[in-house]
């Protein structure tokens, strides 16, 4: 038996236990171990519990971290990390009108750096699974989902990579410029393409592909459908915006006479395999209809209060059954990928919409971990229990922010954990001392300014 403080996770059979933690595990149960450890082996955690430890050829001491599930990203576009702070006080459709024009000189080389910047940000906020909504394809462009898998697969997350659509141009009557829309039989040849190259399945996938049109506003009835027959056709799960703001709603009662919710399910989009970015514009009605269908949500409420676009009823919608994570959503609505900043957003806007007793400091970090995992459709990770991922996030006690919390969980929520200590992906250390592993921040941060300098203009 070897003791370290850097754990080293080999595979082929080896023990490893950390020790010294204050273990959350998110489990069915609720198991917290104040005095806790986790025993892992090739990538997986074998057991957690409290008091006498198990043997293991390896023993990493924690001293006295909280360690919880890594935290699941379930709504962003990465790309967006090259146009931060633009159309500072326009509603949504004004500020996607501002941007689309900007977005559709996205290419391969923008796209990687984009990746990495944003995949690096929330990895350093204690996010180990991304799911990204790419929408932008721009007609003669190639290798844009490539590009976000590459970076990923170097820094060291789980992505869930979309290849999204838009086919309703302006003369169509939707809200994206021609230049940036495709026609329907292209879109679903790639992401059928995509999915065969790219697609992962069973415990551990680090790699997959959903199918993810991107709004009511710009896309086809006809490219959804078809979308949603390709992606229940190949196993995979299905994603779209919804009901972001009171203009999505007008438009919708403007061009089929019927709410956004309504919409989708008449299109046979509500089901267990579909999750939707924002919902906040929805009634009691349509959240007992996703409860009654299994569509689950992804909560991004920094981007909407951003953007002025409300807050989803996030507490009827738990309290109905409804599978709930979270998203820190764009980089153009956010400016950051910190998803631990979502949690503390989320209990904070719960509680700003339904007083003290809303949202507990487990309960919102249970959407950001658990409920996340729920939402895209993956038992395998979002909690620390025999046979799930060994993917953790290692939060230090010891710092500034938390000095005097009595509660060392609720005072991470309530604080909102600047940067996680650790980062485990499938027992793998990625993130060491608050600092990438397999990167360098820094040499992250310039190659990005190099390419979104290409966009300032
Ligand atoms: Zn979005």
């Amino acid at each position: 038996m070897r003791t370290s403080t850097l754990a080293t996770i080999r595979y082929g059979g080896m023990k490893s236990l950390l020790t010294s933690a204050h273990v959350v595990t998110m489990d069915d149960a609720e198991a917290e171990h104040p005095d806790g450890w986790i025993l892992i082996e090739d990538g997986f955690v074998l057991e957690a519990g409290g008091g006498v430890e198990p043997e293991a050829e390896e023993r990493v001491s924690l001293g006295g971290a909280v360690v919880t599930p890594g935290l699941v990203n379930t709504h962003h576009h990465l790309y967006q990390t090259l146009t931060r702070a633009r159309a500072q006080q326009a509603t949504l459709f004004e500020w996607l009108v501002e941007l689309y024009p900007t977005w559709a000189r996205i290419d391969d080389e923008a796209e990687y750096a984009a990746a990495r910047t944003g995949l690096a940000e929330l990895m350093l906020s204690g996010c180990t699974t991304v799911f990204d909504h790419h929408y932008v394809f721009p007609r003669g462009r190639s290798g844009l989902v490539e590009a976000e898998v590459r970076a990923a697969q170097e820094l060291g997350c789980r992505l869930v990579a979309s290849r999204g659509s838009m086919d309703l141009g302006a003369s169509d009557g939707g809200l994206p410029p021609d230049e940036l829309v495709e026609e329907i039989d292209a879109v679903l040849a790639d992401t059928e393409r995509l999915a065969g190259q790219l697609h992962e399945t069973g415990p551990g996938a680090r790699i997959q592909i959903a199918v993810a049109p991107c709004s009511p506003f710009s896309v086809t009835g006809r490219l959804m459908t078809e979308s949603a027959e390709l992606a229940r056709r190949l196993g995979l799960q299905l994603h779209t915006h919804l009901a972001e703001t009171v203009e999505e709603e007008a438009y919708c009662q403007e061009l089929y006479g019927c709410t956004p919710v309504e919409y989708l399910d008449s299109l046979g989009w509500l089901d267990g395999d579909v999750w939707c970015a924002h919902c906040v514009h929805l009634s009691d009605a349509e959240i007992g209809r996703f409860a009654a269908t299994g569509t689950g949500v992804a909560h991004c409420p920094t981007s909407n209060l951003r953007l002025g676009a409300g807050v989803a009823p996030v507490q009827a919608m738990t309290k109905a059954g409804v599978r709930v994570g979270l998203g820190v959503d764009g980089s153009a609505s956010n400016e950051r990928s910190h998803l631990f900043n979502e949690v503390k957003q989320a209990l904070l806007v719960a509680r700003g919409r339904g007083g003290p007793q809303a949202m507990t400091a487990r309960q919102a970090f249970r959407l950001g971990t658990r409920g996340g995992a729920e939402v895209l459709g993956r038992d395998d990770i979002g909690a620390i229990a025999p046979g799930m991922c060994a993917d953790l996030a290692v939060w230090a006690t010891d710092g500034l922010e938390l000095g005097g919390a009595v509660d060392p969980v609720a005072g991470l929520v309530f604080a909102g954990a600047h940067r996680v200590d650790r980062l485990y992906v499938g027992g793998e250390l990625v993130v060491h001392g608050g600092a990438l592993v397999r990167a360098d921040e820094g040499d992250i941060a310039r190659a990005h300014r190099v390419q979104a300098s290409r966009f300032a203009q």
